[in-house]
C-alpha cells in the first residue's frame, strides 16, 4: 500500500479538505498513474453532499482524470510506463455478465466498481477518485489519449464528454439533425461541441441570459432563455433533446419543442423526482428516456472522436484549494464550463 495526497469530505457538510488516502500496489494487470488534473463533476458535489442517498466518508471525488503511467503490473499489456491516460467513472466490473461482454459495463449486473463512493470487487476496500495525486486501475478500465493533446482540457471528456456523446450517437445525430440541449454547465457545453461535430443544428435552452455569446462560440446555431416567453413559442422544432439539468424542473414546456416522436434524453439527475404530465407525451407521442455514461469501448471511440474533431473542453484550472468556492460557482452555474483541479496542488 501506498499513502497518497488527496482531498475529499468526511461528511455531507463539511467542506472537503486534505486527507491522506492509500492504493494498493500494482497487481498482475494493474497500471499505476500519476494523475495530472481531474475535472470537476457536478456529481461530485451532488456525492460529496449526500444528495443522491448515504454517502460513504471519508469520499474523495473526481473521475474526470487523465495522468501518466508511472508503473506496470506484469501481465500488463495494453500500456507502457510514460503513456497519457485517462480514467472515467468506474474502474472494474464483473468482466463476465452479458452487459459487460456487449461493452457496457456501467450497467453490470453483478457490480460496477465505480471510481468512488464505491467498493471494490472484493467488496471490502472503499474506492477513491481523482481528487489526488496517483491512482491504480486495472488496464481494462484505463483509456488510451493521443500524445500531444491537451490534457487539462481532455479531463472533462472521461465523464460529461461520454455521458453527451453516448446518447447523441445512440439516437444516430448526423447532418441537419435538430438538437436541444437543456443547462450549459459542463455535461451541457460537452453536447454542444459533440453534436455540433456531429453535424446537427444546436439549439440551447438556459436560465443564464448571458452565456448566450459562449453559446453561440461554441456551436449552438439558436439561444432560448427558458424563463422567456421564447420557450413556449419554439414549437415542434427538435428531433433530439438532451437534458442536462442538475436539479429538479418541468419537462412540459421543453417537450413542448420536440417534433412528433421526438426523444428528451435525461442524463441530469436531479436529487429530487420530477414531475412530468402525461399530456405533454401523449400528443406527438414524444419519449423520455435516459442515459448513463458510456462503456469504456464507446469512451474511447468518444475520446478518438474528439481528437480527430479537435473538441476539448473550456475550462477553468483551479488549485486543489479552490475545490471547495469552485463547488458553489457550478451550483451556481458559473463555471465555464468545466473545473478542472491540477494535481500538482494536492498538498
Ligand atoms: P453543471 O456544470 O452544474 O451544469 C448544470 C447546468 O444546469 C447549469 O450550468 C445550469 O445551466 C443548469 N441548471 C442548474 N440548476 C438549474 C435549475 N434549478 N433549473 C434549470 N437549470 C438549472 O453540472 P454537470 O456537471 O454538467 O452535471 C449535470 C447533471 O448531470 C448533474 O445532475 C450530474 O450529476 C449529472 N450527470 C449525469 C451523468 C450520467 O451519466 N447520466 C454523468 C455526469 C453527470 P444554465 O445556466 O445554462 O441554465
Ligand atoms: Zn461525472
Ligand atoms: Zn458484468
Amino acid at each position: 500500500m501506498n499513502k497518497v495526497k488527496a482531498y475529499g469530505a468526511t461528511s455531507a457538510t463539511t467542506p472537503l479538505h486534505p486527507l491522506q488516502i492509500e492504493r494498493r500496489e500494482p497487481g498482475p494487470y494493474d497500471v499505476s498513474i500519476e494523475i495530472a488534473y481531474c475535472g470537476i463533476c457536478h456529481s461530485d458535489i451532488h456525492t460529496a453532499r449526500g444528495e443522491w442517498g448515504p454517502t460513504q466518508y471519508p469520499c474523495v471525488p473526481g473521475h474526470e482524470i487523465v495522468g501518466r503511467v508511472i508503473q506496470l503490473g506484469k501481465r500488463v499489456k495494453k500500456f507502457k510506463n510514460g503513456d497519457e491516460v485517462g480514467v472515467g467513472c468506474f474502474v472494474d466490473s464483473c468482466g463476465k455478465c452479458f452487459q459487460c461482454k456487449n461493452h457496457e459495463e456501467q450497467f453490470c449486473q453483478n457490480h460496477t466498481v465505480y471510481t468512488y463512493n464505491s467498493m471494490e470487487l472484493n467488496n471490502t476496500t472503499p474506492t477513491y477518485g481523482g481528487y489526488s495525486t496517483h491512482i491504480v486501475v486495472h488496464e481494462d478500465y484505463v483509456l488510451k489519449l493521443k500524445k500531444g493533446l491537451p490534457l487539462a482540457q481532455i479531463a472533462p471528456l472521461l465523464c460529461a464528454g461520454i455521458t453527451t456523446y453516448s446518447p447523441l450517437k445512440r439516437y444516430k445525430v448526423k447532418k441537419g439533425t435538430k438538437v436541444g440541449v437543456i443547462g450549459l454547465g459542463g455535461l451541457g457545453h460537452m453536447a454542444v461541441k459533440i453534436a455540433k461535430a456531429m453535424g446537427a443544428h444546436v439549439t440551447v435552452f438556459s436560465t443564464s441570459p448571458e452565456k448566450k455569446e459562449d453559446a453561440l462560440r461554441l456551436g449552438a446555431k439558436t439561444f432560448i432563455v427558458s424563463t422567456s416567453n421564447d420557450l413556449n413559442d419554439y414549437e415542434a422544432q427538435l428531433d433530439l433533446i438532451l437534458d442536462t439539468v442538475s436539479a429538479k424542473h418541468d419537462f412540459a414546456p421543453y417537450l413542448n419543442t420536440l417534433k412528433m416522436d421526438g426523444t428528451l434524453v435525461l442524463v441530469g439527475i436531479s436529487p429530487e423526482p420530477n414531475e412530468v404530465s402525461a399530456m405533454s407525451l401523449v400528443f406527438g407521442r414524444k419519449k423520455i428516456t435516459g442515459s448513463l455514461i458510456g462503456g469504456i469501448k464507446e469512451t474511447q471511440e468518444m475520446l478518438n472522436f474528439c481528437a480527430r474533431k479537435k473538441v476539448f473542453s473550456d475550462i477553468e484550472l483551479i488549485q486543489a484549494a479552490e475545490i471547495n468556492q469552485s463547488y458553489e460557482r457550478t451550483i451556481k452555474g458559473q463555471v465555464k464550463f468545466r473545473f478542472v483541479i491540477d494535481a500538482k496542488t494536492f498538498t
